[in-house]
């Protein structure tokens, strides 16, 4: 039996300033739209190119209770976190940090001038393991293939047969669709039909169910969906998200995910105070990034 036509949402992305004249491309969390799947937040940084001597910098800053998802497609960024870890992710890779408990970390380009383009997404993890220690990891390979006109990368949970080995918490995807070919590309994606999803071009635009969406127009897919097509533009970069709803109560506030507005309270105060809770990030003395003010 087909699938009914699905009721699509369309989102919008707003700019949001990461400092240095840098903008990103935000599509999650919007106010009609907090999640797909137990992804939380979704930044698109770049493409752009650096002017000479500038880069991404973005100094000491904490976390808790989510995992950062960084997707790097141009450019380098070196991560140092306050567990030491020392790491430059390039083209092709994912880094994935714990923060569970609490982390604090630092991003920057690894050299002035240039090209960054990059997905930087949360996470938000599941009660039973929001607390624990937290963890950094780097994935220099994933499992990539070509299948007609289409490379597909699997950056989180699985996709026909090939498991990403991204250590995640709850069921979900993440996944890469590119159409390298100077043509349309149509495909018909099966999906895990008890799952949402969410589709981003990163580069590109591609139509389903009769809707066009450009770069930056994040298309939100109910679940209860078993497949669906799409038309990808010639040069497409396709995002692919998805993931059982999210029940587990989840509040976000700047940095932080929080079972509740009371509990981030609590995270802010202990970042202020240096509390151990966050640590010190090698290298991010003298740049550590205020929280603002809680309403
Ligand atoms: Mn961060």
């Amino acid at each position: 039996m087909p699938d009914s036509a699905p009721e699509i949402q369309r989102i919008t992305a707003r700019s949001s300033s990461l400092g240095e004249g840098l903008t990103v491309a935000r599509t999650l969390p919007h106010r009609t739209r907090r999640m797909v799947g137990a992804w939380c937040f979704l930044d698109h940084i770049g493409p752009t190119q650096f002017g000479a001597g500038q880069g991404l910098h973005v100094g000491a800053h904490p976390h808790t209770r989510l995992q950062t998802f960084t997707w790097m497609i141009e450019g380098e960024i070196l991560h140092r976190d306050s567990l030491g870890s020392d790491q430059v992710i390039r083209p092709g890779q994912v880094n994935l940090m714990t923060a569970g408990h609490g982390i604090a970390h630092t991003e920057d380009s690894v050299q002035g001038g240039q090209r960054m383009h990059a997905a930087q997404l949360w996470i938000a993890l599941p009660d039973a393991v929001a607390e624990c220690p937290p963890a950094f990891a780097h994935y220099p390979q994933l499992p990539v293939w070509q299948d007609g006109a289409l490379q597909y990368t699997v950056m989180a949970g699985s996709f026909a047969g090939r498991t990403a080995p991204t250590a995640v918490h709850s069921p979900m995807l993440g996944m890469e669709l590119l159409n390298q070919q100077a043509a349309p590309a149509t495909v018909t994606l099966p999906l895990e039909a008890g799952f949402e999803h969410g589709l981003l071009a990163l580069e590109g635009g591609f139509s389903v169910a009769d809707q066009v969406f450009a770069m930056d127009e994040l298309a939100y897919v109910p679940p209860g969906q078993a497949q669906l097509t799409l038309e990808l533009a010639p040069g497409t970069r396709l995002l692919v998200l998805g993931g059982a709803p999210f029940t587990d109560p989840v509040t976000l506030w700047w940095n932080f995910v929080g079972p509740d507005l009371a509990a981030i309270r609590g995270y802010r105060a202990d970042w202020e105070a240096g509390s151990p809770r966050f640590g010190d990030v090698p290298g991010g003395e003298g740049r550590r990034l205020a929280a603002p003010a809680m309403p």
